[in-house]
């Protein structure tokens, strides 16, 4: 008889028979607060009826279009959808299946476009599974132990820290770029580097924002040295933040966006997004995929676009998380072992330490199973495991912010004692 892998590791135990907003049952008909969203899928809810109502038409009518073969109108009406929301010139968009998949496209895409190999990412990022996207990866051991060699041609240099440096945000910056400046200077040769690839807020990797200067020094050392700057946007997209993108708390627009996770709801659905001339830089075939552009994801999609604008979804993170990121700080004034809380919008982190600084991986961990026994779901995440990340779906509403809350608050009390 078979059995599932054991390579599988899964963050709760709950085995969920049914989705309906903010919420996920069990077989046993218990009901579970999902503050992690499928890892920041179902911005739109579980199973939104706008959602379901057009995935399911869509099923009746044309599953599988597939896109190196036949054109079909799912995919096009998509295109002109992400057209009104994506920032002005990224007017080109290619589409594949996962955000690691999308990641690596954009890696082709900026090796084709320059004729230059070397990647640039900042340490602790997260860009996926794959080969490639791996070797852009540095959030943690479990994703590279073991695998290599991985790709050549990447180069790791910091990304601001601060509170893991104890330094503010602006000494954090200016280490940041000017470490950037010496690996352009040796390890990676500007004249030798493609791209930058960097998170607006690093995800996986502890829930640290970039700091708007960050990005801002990214984007200006990008035009100095004929570098694409290439924003991972695969957490951070529609609304998640409290901006319709992540990039957008900053000054800067990107070459290449990279687009996944929230964008139909749970279907798997990714693309990049970048000027048409930077495109034709590459040539036709150069990227493709079976399943990419699903019909049935592409129309989900759109339902997902309709309900983020009509509900007013990123707002509604704006706020929330303002509601959000306040309670946890009043649970942290609590528990001196929560060293830090951050986030953007509804993606909101608490990082545990102990009390000379150093990461308290065990009372994360505690703290994260204990939600999951009161109903709250979350999910941890940093380099050390030590942090604890809340990302609701974007529809939550205030008085379940607070039931989260309350939760939560219980969940550390029991965790410490
Ligand atoms: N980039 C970022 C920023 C991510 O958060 C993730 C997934 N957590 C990925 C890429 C990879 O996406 P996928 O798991 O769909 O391959």
């Amino acid at each position: 008889m078979a059995q599932l892998s054991p390579l599988l590791k899964q963050a709760t135990p709950v085995l969920a028979e049914r989705g309906e907003g903010v919420y996920l049952y069990d077989a046993d008909g218990r009901r579970h607060l999902d503050f992690t969203a499928g890892i920041g899928v179902t911005n739109t809810g579980h199973c939104h009826p706008r959602v379901v109502e057009a995935a399911r038409e869509q099923v009746g009518t044309l599953i599988h279009g597939q896109y190196t073969t036949v054109m079909h109108r799912p995919l096009l009406r998509l295109v002109e959808a992400l057209g009104d929301v994506l920032p002005d010139g990224l007017d080109s968009l290619f589409f594949l299946n996962s955000g690691s998949e999308a990641v690596e496209a954009s890696i082709r895409l900026a090796r084709h476009a320059t004729g230059r190999q070397n990647i640039v990412v900042f340490h602790g990022s997260f860009h996926g599974r794959t080969m490639g996207a791996a070797a852009l990866t540095t959030a943690g051991t479990k994703f590279r132990a073991g695998i290599g060699p991985v790709m050549p041609g990447v180069a790791v240099t910091p990304f601001p820290q601060a509170y893991r440096y104890g330094w503010d945000e602006d000494e954090a910056t200016r280490f940041a770029l000017r470490e950037l400046d010496y690996a352009l200077a040796t390890s990676s040769p500007a004249s030798d580097t493609a791209a930058f690839v960097v998170e607006p807020v690093l995800g996986e990797g502890g829930y640290i924002p970039a700091p708007p200067a960050f990005l801002e020094g990214l984007r200006e050392r990008a035009d100095r040295h004929g570098i694409l700057l290439i924003v991972d946007e695969v957490q951070t997209g529609y609304g998640r933040t409290g901006r319709f993108w992540g990039h957008q708390h900053s000054g800067i627009s990107p070459d290449v966006l990279i687009t996944a996770k929230g964008l139909a709801s749970g279907f798997p659905l990714s693309a990049i997004a970048a000027p048409a001339a930077l495109m034709e830089k590459a040539w036709p075939g150069s990227q493709g995929g079976t399943y990419g552009g699903n019909a049935v994801a592409c129309a989900a999609a759109l339902a997902t676009l309709e309900v983020i604008r009509d509900e007013n979804l990123v707002e509604n993170a704006a706020v929330l998380g303002v509601r959000l990121n306040e309670g946890l700080r009043k649970v942290a004034a609590d528990h001196p072992e929560i060293g830090d809380v951050r986030g953007l919008g509804l993606m909101q982190a608490c990082e545990f330490s102990t009390p000379d600084g150093e990461p308290d991986t065990a009372a994360a961990q505690r703290a994260h199973r204990a939600a999951a026994e009161q109903g709250l779901l979350l999910l941890t995440c940093g380099a050390f495991g030590n942090v604890v990340r809340m990302i609701p779906p974007l529809v939550v509403d205030a008085s379940q912010i607070d039931d989260a809350l309350a939760l939560w608050s219980a969940a550390v009390a029991g965790a410490a004692g």
